[in-house]
């Protein structure tokens, strides 16, 4: 791919899809530095690659700390961010000034040294259009602005339109949006996570707390296609200046989830339904279906999902039980 590429910065490299994106950059040879908080990120993520980075605890709201990281790499990538839903809700001021100005830091640093970035962003960026498949230039459809939930997926798509803008000034810009990925190192505290939370509940035997009537869909993407989706994108010369969905096409409904989990964990916990205002508080607002068309993805990069649900959750399984318990 890039031969010319030897340092990467991975900003958020202390989370969840960062973390294994840092593992595969180090196995591919890069030089990668990580840029991470550690609020939502974890410094066990990184356990099989510390030796090998250079890790940087600080903020992307720390703009000399980014100015200066930027200066020192060849490629970014910018995956740090407020990240979860839930999260978002609790706390939107902070996610909003992460994701914007944390963004604005990182692309006005690579602007001024003219390095190439990845920006990952978000599937909530279509919001709650009812076009399924979901291609990259459809419209968004958007609730109120008194809706918190909201504010998440205008925050990301606020850092695309940078990204869009820098690319219109020729910067070497890609963009990524994923599509609700799973795997190890998923936060046990369930930031963003249905599948988290489903095992938690499953393998303690307390009720699989399903929101709404369980209809509601979404396409699970393993990780490790996830990564791959974005080395992909944030290297290869075809994803300059565009935007990619990286999700896995299934489509499987949070009913079927929790009976899938409780199932594969041999669980004898119930299926119980409650409402979106006791987890979210009043007002929420959900995506009812969520499915990418992958074709950009495949035309442009040769991507495609590799791991099946099935197989994806017993990785995941797998891990859970040596890690959480
Ligand atoms: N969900 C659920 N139970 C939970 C957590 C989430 O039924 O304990 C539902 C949630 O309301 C949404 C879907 O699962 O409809 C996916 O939620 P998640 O937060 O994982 O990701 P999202 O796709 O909403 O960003």
């Amino acid at each position: 791919m890039s031969t010319n590429v030897q340092k990467v910065l991975v900003t958020g490299g202390g989370g969840f899809i960062g973390s294994h994106l840092v593992d595969a950059l180090c196995a591919d040879g890069y030089e990668v530095t990580v840029l991470d908080l550690l609020t939502t990120g974890n410094a066990k993520n990184l356990h099989a690659s510390m030796d090998k980075i250079r890790f940087i605890r600080g903020s992307i709201l720390d703009e000399s700390l980014v100015d200066q990281l930027v200066s020192e790499t060849d490629v970014v990538f910018h995956l740090a961010a407020a990240v979860g839903v839930r999260h978002i809700v609790e706390d939107p001021l902070d996610s909003i000034l992460v994701n914007v100005r944390g963004t604005d830091h990182v692309l006005s640093a690579c602007f001024k040294y003219w390095k190439r970035v990845l920006v990952a962003s978000t599937s909530e960026v279509y919001g709650r259009t009812a076009k399924v498949p979901m291609q990259e230039d459809d419209d968004r459809v958007l609730g109120a602005t008194t809706v918190h939930r909201w504010s998440y997926s205008t925050s990301k798509a606020l850092d695309e339109h940078l990204a869009f803008a820098y690319s219109a000034n020729g910067l070497p810009v890609s963009i990524v949006r994923y599509f609700n990925s799973y795997g190890p190192r998923l936060d046990p505290r369930g930031y963003g996570s249905v599948m988290a939370n489903f095992l938690s509940e499953a393998l303690s035997g307390r009720p699989i707390t399903v929101h709404g009537d369980g209809q509601q869909s979404r396409c699970f993407t393993y990780v490790d296609d996830t990564v791959r989706g974005t080395i992909l994108a944030g290297l290869s010369e075809e994803s300059i200046g565009t935007v990619v969905n990286i999700g896995n096409t299934r489509e499987t409904t949070i009913l079927e989830l929790a009976e899938l989990i409780r199932d594969y964990v041999g669980s004898k916990s119930e299926i119980s339904f409650d409402t979106y205002e006791s987890y979210y508080g009043p007002g929420f607002a959900d995506t009812r279906r969520r499915v990418p068309d992958a074709t950009r993805a495949k035309e442009l990069l040769g991507w495609e999902p590799t791991v099946s649900l099935e197989e994806g959750l017993a990785l995941t399984y797998e891990w859970w039980k040596k890690n959480v318990g």
